[in-house]
């Protein structure tokens, strides 16, 4: 087994690293005093990124992405993990997996210009009476005739669609049968297509999180994504490495850098004539973390050579996401109380990642589904999901 880097990937993670500390680390404050990220500096961003080929790494190359492996991917997400939620979507893309089902027509109008950038898109899956039950969504969608072509007829609504106001069109789950889902492209500005409001969250300050409502939205045939009827299938199969990276190699990332300062601070702070770190209680705080955030980030590259290697990873990816989400929670809590007061203050970031840290828990799929979805597997095919040499 080589755990080595290659000298190509420590290159690659030095420039994502050095973009993320020069570029959008110092937008971070302003963003979390203002709420929001200002349009102009989001275009700044956006250039500079696509400018070091950073923006799409996860598409393809003869898309004109990065054409990376799901490990080189997850060494990016990883870093990506040390800043805020809205500047990696601007930096780094919101390209969805999904996307790759595009045909023909759909892949000049939707795939490309996403990958470029120069349209963005939001997933969008959850209704207000369906969240982990994804399958039970009231939206739907007709066949009708447009202009004598066959087309769609839209109606439901969705609700916490992340970046939203930024989203030119969605990627929307709608009912085409009565067990049947399928997914459409729908772009924004569409008759009776209106975006709601932003719903405020504990978290993620900058991100907008938007409820969409469709009414009566006439849609192409072309706006179909992959096979009718299929869209469960699709959402769901290229989503699981969206998990992977965006949560859990963003979690291993985002526990590093608490864990980082965690560690500076137990070396510069003193009390009773003496650095906190010297206490032992201090001590197993950091160990635990260390050990903690270790485990994780050989899961979530293990889970990486699986995918790399053609093989199914769902139940390890959903291990993944439990444990990595569950890791920075207790990682970012343990760093609030060796900051002490300073850890619950506004002056520095701690109080920030930990509010930021507690929707790992619950997007994506919440702990209690993937502990589901890993104990009905274990139970239906024993020892050979927890044992890597069986
Ligand atoms: C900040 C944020 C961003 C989001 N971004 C997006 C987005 O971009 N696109 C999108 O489509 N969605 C998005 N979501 C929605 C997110 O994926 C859902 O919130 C999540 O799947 C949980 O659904 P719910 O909120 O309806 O909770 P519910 O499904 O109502 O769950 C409530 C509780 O019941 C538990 N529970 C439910 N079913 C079971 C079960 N079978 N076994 C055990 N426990 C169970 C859950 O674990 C949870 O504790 C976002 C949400 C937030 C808060």
């Amino acid at each position: 087994m080589d755990f080595s880097l290659s000298d190509e990937q420590r290159m690659m993670i030095d420039t994502v690293r050095r973009f993320i500390k020069e570029e959008l680390k110092p937008l971070e404050d302003e963003i979390e005093n203002a709420g929001s990220l200002d349009q102009a500096k989001a275009m700044v961003i956006y250039e500079k990124a696509k400018s070091l080929g950073l923006y799409g790494m996860n598409m393809p190359d003869e898309l004109g992405g990065g054409g990376l492996s799901n490990m080189d991917r997850i060494l990016c997400e990883e870093q990506f993990g040390h800043t805020t939620d809205i500047l990696i979507r601007r930096a780094f893309g919101n390209v969805y997996e999904p996307l790759l089902h595009c045909k023909g027509e759909q892949i000049e109008r939707w795939l490309k210009p996403a990958v470029a950038g120069t349209r963005t898109c939001a997933i969008a899956i959850t209704e207000p009476g369906a969240g982990s039950d994804a399958a039970g969504i009231k939206t739907h969608a007709k066949k009708t005739q447009i202009d004598g072509e066959g087309g769609w007829v839209l109606n439901g609504s969705k609700h916490f669609i992340s970046d939203g106001e930024w989203s030119d069109f969605f990627l929307v789950s709608a009912k085409t049968g009565e067990k049947e889902i399928s997914m459409f492209m729908v772009d924004k500005g569409l008759p009776g297509f209106t975006v709601g409001k932003d719903q405020k969250m504990m978290g993620l300050r900058g991100t907008p999180h938007v409820e969409l409502f469709f009414d009566n939205v006439a849609l192409e045939h072309l706006a179909l994504l992959g096979v009718e009827g299929q869209g469960f299938k699709i959402a769901m199969g290229a989503l699981n490495v969206v998990r992977l990276a965006q949560v859990g190699a963003r979690a291993v990332g985002k526990a590093t850098h608490v864990c980082e300062l965690m560690v500076g601070y137990a070396n510069d702070r003193h009390q009773f004539n003496t650095k906190i770190g010297d206490f032992q209680m201090v001590q197993q705080q950091i160990a635990d973390s260390v050990i903690e955030i270790n485990a994780a980030r050989w899961m979530v590259y293990h889970a990486a050579w699986m995918l790399d290697q053609g093989l199914d990873a769902r139940e390890q990816i959903a291990m993944v996401k439990v444990h990595a989400a569950e890791t920075l929670g207790r990682v970012v809590d343990r760093a609030v109380q060796i900051f002490g007061g300073m850890g619950f203050c506004k002056e520095l970031p701690i109080e920030r990642y930990y509010r930021d840290a507690r929707i790992y828990r619950i997007f994506d799929g919440t702990s209690e589904i993937h502990r589901g979805v890993i104990a009905q597997s274990v139970i239906r095919k024993g020892a050979g999901l927890f044992d890597v040499n069986r």
